[in-house]
């Protein structure tokens, strides 16, 4: 869950626009936008900030407001992504109308600006796992986007939605309604939640589909690692849920990457959620704030965009054993 209580950025007011602005118009600050450039082959995205709903404003150094460039007349409007789809379960991929409302491609949420490619810094590790669980109570939904830290791109995703397993069915049935009600995906929750554990063991097949793990062999992932914004999802809920679900803590979830620690040691700005990262970005928000396949999709575009800045992502949290305490390795965090 991306913490924040800021509503997102409203561009459609030059005044609101110049006021986002202003804390860029510091001479130190090294957030400037960038003025968004045409692409030169059409098909190429303009950026990977772009929303494909909205129009981002652009600046000069100053803060000064420049128009946006005009959008290309290929981008069609943002569609939700199918959960049904994400769950493995869609099965209405032949009807039109069902394609026309629901989007069944992630990548066209995460397209790679090609254009600042040449400013990637080499990275440690191969992937990003950018995970953002949903449910304070129990574990209600695990998101997983994968992104390849050089190319900046989509690779996959992993989407559950988590079954409680000490609520009653009573109590589970008004949290969900309350939760997801609002998202209109109460249904899709029902049709397909299933238990954390079982959530884990088809996440283990993921991760060794794509050769990050070995059941057998055990131990931290290996060439990717997992970004979260803050340390609440792996240090605190993931731990609470193996307890209530009594599993032992899996091997692959002792170490990740915080990215707001990344971003106040880059940016030299401290961000308290997801939402702070994206409005001093000035990157629209994408679908529903609080879905979390929505708000991984939104943290896997702030972590394209820090690539794109020339961020290097590594390991900010570490703990040793299952049950030992957790130890941060920037001096410069966000506590
Ligand atoms: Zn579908």
């Amino acid at each position: 869950m991306a913490l924040a209580r800021v509503s997102p950025p409203a561009f459609s007011s030059p005044f609101l626009i110049h006021s986002l602005l202003r804390p860029f118009s510091s001479p130190s600050s090294v957030l400037r936008p960038r003025v968004t450039r045409v692409p030169h082959h059409r098909g190429f995205a303009i950026a990977a900030a772009l929303s494909q709903a909205s129009p981002l404003p652009s600046a000069d150094g100053d803060g000064a407001v420049m128009e946006a460039p005009p959008r290309p007349s290929s981008r069609r409007p943002w569609k939700p992504t199918c959960l049904y789809y994400t769950q493995g379960k869609c099965t209405m991929l032949n009807d039109t109308l069902h394609l026309e409302k629901f989007n069944h491609n992630l990548s066209t949420d995460l397209p790679v600006n090609y254009s600042a490619a040449d400013k990637v810094k080499s990275q440690k590790l191969d992937y990003f796992l950018v995970l953002d669980l949903e449910g304070k109570v129990e574990i209600l939904e695990f998101p997983v986007v994968m992104i390849d830290a050089q190319s900046m791109e989509f690779v996959d995703s992993f989407h559950r939605f988590v079954h409680p397993t000490a609520m009653s069915e009573q109590r589970i049935r008004e949290y969900i309604e309350g939760k997801y009600g609002k998202f209109g995906v109460d249904r899709v929750w029902h049709d397909t939640a299933i238990p954390f554990m079982e959530v884990l063991q088809e996440f283990e097949d993921w991760i060794e589909h794509h050769k990050f793990w070995k059941k057998e062999q055990g131990g931290a992932l290996n060439s990717a690692a997992f970004i979260t914004c803050g340390n609440w999802d792996l240090k605190t809920k993931v731990p609470e849920q193996c307890r209530v679900s009594k599993i032992k803590l899996p091997s692959y979830f002792m170490e990740w990457i915080n990215l707001k620690d990344i971003y106040l040691n880059f940016y030299n700005r401290r961000a308290t959620g997801m939402m702070t990262m994206m409005r001093e970005l000035q990157m629209p928000i994408v679908g529903s704030h609080h879905l979390g396949i929505d708000d991984a999709k939104n943290i896997a575009r702030v972590v394209q965009r820090m690539l794109a800045d020339g961020a290097v992502m590594q390991i900010t949290a570490k703990r040793q054993s299952a049950t030992g305490d957790v130890k941060f390795l920037f001096k410069n965090r966000i506590r």
